[in-house]
């Protein structure tokens, strides 16, 4: 057993406990949580650290199999740009992928990150998942705008799902990959497959004002570009909505549904998810929103939404790190309203209640076994993150 403390315990829940003290088995399992209203006394062998301890972290959205890619991608004007790239230079690396993935996966564990939903196009992270201390959830992610691909995409993920169920890699689902890449009865697969198995979708929404726009019938340079992959005048509808509320009647209704990216996102669209997704999980990414649009989601419109944030690092591809504690700094930097409960409850219980481990991790509470991180060099006073602050699993 373990008796550890410090300057404040987050319990996971919204709520500092300043000089708590948390008491663990010695396999990690939170026997209790104590709230000493601030006055430490001495206790026999307890451990005491100068800093925040709180749960283990959830990166709720990664791409664990480009991380190769770091640093290879220039910054573009817009997200066509970033994609062109992307295919260009995705096919092109002659180095070992592996290697690059196990590296990744090591950074996630030694910056706090006990588990991760992670987006999968191939197979390749699969090895390294299997032999992880993170708990991976896997989501196998399907694009395609020609009608007469639709059985062949799916049949291609399910082979890949397969392949991530029998090498032990964790848990899997089938997901679309956003509003402007997927067709119709293309969705319409992938719902159903989503309902029949009460799986969680992962989908990447608002990333840039492009995608809008072609709800409204612009034909913008996203259009363009996506013309060569067989988008016509009939893939979608125009709606002369946003492409979230658009496409929203093509997802499951009741299903765990993470929306990623929400750049450009408006209090429109928060009201309709509210209204048409009980179960929604708005994720934020903001380094990498601010490596592909400059732009970062304008976070005081989601103040009614705080159960339903979560934190990603996004992929190597467009960060320099996968580093949750990283990703709430720019958010603390940017939004100076935020409180530092707020910032942790997104990366840890949100996240959790977001991939369904949160009978397991993201908060300390009798029974659960979240992992312990140690944030230190804060600013204890005004309880704010540094430049400095750093964050690392002590457990
Ligand atoms: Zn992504």
């Amino acid at each position: 057993m373990r008796k550890i403390s410090a300057s404040y315990i987050f319990t996971g829940k919204g709520k500092l406990l300043k000089n708590g003290i948390l008491v663990i088995d010695d396999d990690g399992t939170v026997i209790d949580l104590i709230d000493t209203k601030g006055k430490l006394t001495e206790i026999s062998s307890l451990e005491h650290y100068n800093g925040i301890i709180c749960p283990g972290f959830i990166n709720a959205h990664c791409h664990l199999e480009l991380s190769y890619m770091r640093g290879m991608l220039d910054k573009t004007k817009n997200i066509v740009g970033f994609v062109e790239q992307m295919l260009i230079k995705r096919g092109g690396y002659e180095g070992d992928i592996f290697e690059k993935i196990a590296k990744a996966d090591k950074e996630m564990q030694l910056n706090g990150i006990v588990a991760c939903g992670d987006i999968c196009n191939t197979e390749d992270s699969f090895l390294i998942k299997s032999k992880s201390k993170i708990t991976y959830y896997n989501f196998i992610e399907v694009l395609g705008l020609k009608e007469n691909q639709v059985s062949n995409k799916i049949e291609k993920a399910k082979q890949i799902a397969n392949e991530a169920i029998n090498s032990n890699s964790g848990i899997v689902s089938i997901t679309p990959h956003a509003s402007y890449s997927v067709s119709i009865p293309l969705y319409d697969e992938i719902k159903q497959i989503a309902e029949d198995n009460k799986s969680i979708i992962s989908f990447h929404n608002q990333e840039s004002k492009e995608e809008d726009e072609l709800f409204v019938g612009e034909q913008n340079e996203l259009y363009k570009f996506l013309e060569n992959f067989g988008l016509n005048k009939h893939t979608f509808p125009i709606t002369n909505k946003s492409s979230f509320e658009s496409i929203a009647q093509y997802l499951p209704k009741n299903n765990n549904i993470l929306l990623i990216h929400n750049v450009f996102t408006n209090s429109n669209d928060i009201k309709s998810a509210n209204k048409l997704f009980p179960n929604h999980y708005w994720v934020f990414c903001p380094k990498s929103n601010l490596y592909i649009s400059n732009t970062l989601p304008n976070i005081e419109l989601f103040k009614n939404e705080n159960d339903k944030i979560c934190i990603g690092t996004d992929s190597m591809a467009t960060n320099n790190s996968l580093s949750v504690i990283n990703e709430l700094k720019v958010l603390q930097n940017n939004f100076k309203n935020l409180s530092i409960e707020q910032l942790l409850q997104w990366a840890t219980l949100n996240g959790a209640k977001a991939l369904q481990m949160d009978n397991k991790i993201g908060s300390f509470e009798k029974g659960k076994k979240p992992g312990i991180n140690l944030i230190y060099d804060i600013n204890l006073q005004e309880l704010i993150l540094t430049e400095k602050t750093k964050a690392k699993r002590i457990l």
